[in-house]
């Protein structure tokens, strides 16, 4: 008798009907004699459409209260799910994250899980009821309500699955597992059994929505067993199929694990990037113009700086789209006052794409593949960036399909 979470995202919960088979399969699971907590995003659209009611009302709103707005679309789910399971004969409750209580820090919109209390969720399955939680939601010290970012319903179901010693955690989505890159976007694309944890952190990172960096950082650093797989197929089919269905992320390379040199492409199409012209070459500049970036607790992602000539230098950075104004607004105030820069050029239109593979540690010319064939593609990059297990390029927005496929044909990555 394992304890197992299951993690239901949008579009599994995105109409009656597949609640009703979201219900079918828990029951499956605790019928065969499993004590399930399910962990639950809010219905598809749903947090978006809420966020637009925002949008109607305030450029600039207030992060608490859009906490207690958006965190209300996961209560609606835990409620319904609690109800199909009832239908289906099984005794459930439905808990939202104060209740739980699921611990978060103030940071509103972006809170991070430090502790989970999982006595009154014990309670219940010790009594034989399915727990039933609101995934993308905690509460702070104050007790206010607090939102763990888009996409966060993951971390919480890896953050209860880790604080309560889950055997296995279970992220059931649209998709059968986590591929080389976004199926969307090359159909044809493999799909992996399994992908390191490193990898995964990478991909997660560099824009593979599929899971939450986060939910991703927590499986590793707890060791909580995680597996993504399709909440779209079949609830009935047998549970031994089941459990060894999707892709599996794995702690140690074994014999098992493809010997690719690249097991993914990720891309970020949401990225802008601002260049700071002709500044002084001088000892501290990147803190200059990056300092007070940071202090407006906006994240810099690929940094580059020219080599200087004449005693005068260009940095170029980027940020999320979201906040290119905010940081062309600074940077057009400091560059003037502080900075003494000639220009700041900003282009919101640019994307990221990377290759992560664990093959790169112990393989050269992946780089210069990687340039020729968006050469090839006449695709020009912005900017660079590389670790030992990614190469990440920035290029136009509009070519960010056309180089994923052309990457990936070219990197033979349909072969197994
Ligand atoms: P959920 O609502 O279940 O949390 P998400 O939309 O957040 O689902 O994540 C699943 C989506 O992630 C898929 O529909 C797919 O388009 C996208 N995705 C991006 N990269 C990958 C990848 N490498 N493998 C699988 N899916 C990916
Ligand atoms: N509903 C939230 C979102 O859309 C959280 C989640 O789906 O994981 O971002
Ligand atoms: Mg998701």
């Amino acid at each position: 008798m394992a304890l197992i979470v299951h993690k239901y995202g949008g579009t599994s919960m995105g109409s009656v009907e597949r609640i009703r088979n979201v219900a079918k399969r828990v029951a499956k699971w605790h019928k065969a004699g499993h004590r399930l907590v399910v962990v639950l995003s809010a219905m598809a659209g749903e947090t978006n459409r809420l966020l637009s009611l925002v949008q109607k009302i305030s450029e600039q709103p207030n992060p608490r209260e859009l906490d207690m707005i958006t965190s209300t679309g996961e209560q609606v789910s835990v409620g319904l799910l609690s109800i199909a399971l009832q239908e289906e004969g099984i005794d459930a409750a439905s808990y939202a994250g104060w209740q739980v209580a699921i611990k978060t820090d103030s940071a509103f919109t972006k809170a991070r899980i430090n502790e989970i209390n999982d006595k009154r969720v014990l309670t219940d399955l010790n009594a034989g009821k399915v727990v039933v939680i609101a995934g993308f939601q905690g509460v702070d010290p104050d007790g206010y309500i607090t939102t763990l970012g888009r996409g966060g319903s993951d971390t919480s179901a890896v953050a209860i699955a880790a604080a309560m010693r889950a055997d296995e955690c279970l992220i059931y989505t649209d998709v059968d597992g986590v591929y080389v890159t976004d199926p969307r976007v090359v159909e044809k694309a493999r799909r992996l059994d399994q992908i390191t944890f490193e990898e995964m952190l990478e991909m997660a990172s560099l824009g593979s929505k599929v899971l939450q960096i986060r939910s991703v950082e927590c499986a590793g650093k707890y060791r909580v067993k995680t597996r993504v797989l399709s909440s779209l197929i079949d609830p009935m089919i047998p549970l031994d199929e089941e459990m060894c269905s999707g892709t599996l992320i794995t702690f140690e390379e074994n014999e098992k694990m493809e010997q690719a040199v690249i097991s993914g492409i990720a891309f970020q199409r949401d990225e802008a990037r601002i260049a700071v012209i002709n500044v002084p070459d001088k000892i501290d500049i990147a803190y200059q113009i990056l300092g007070p970036i940071a202090e407006a607790n906006i994240d810099v992602d690929m940094i580059n700086q020219n080599s200087g000539i004449e005693g005068k230098t260009d940095l170029a950075f980027t940020v999320n789209r979201g906040d290119y104004k905010h940081a062309m607004n600074i940077l057009s105030y400091h560059s003037k006052e502080y900075i003494n820069a000639q220009r700041v050029l900003g282009n919101p239109q640019v994307s990221k794409v990377s290759l992560v593979g664990v093959g790169m540690r112990s393989h050269v010319g992946v780089a210069s593949k990687m340039f020729h064939t968006l050469s090839e593609e006449g695709i020009n990059i912005q900017m660079i960036s590389t670790s030992e297990i990614k190469i990440s390029v920035l290029i136009d927005e509009r070519f960010i399909e056309c180089a994923v496929r052309a990457l990936y044909k070219e990197f033979d990555l349909e072969k197994t």
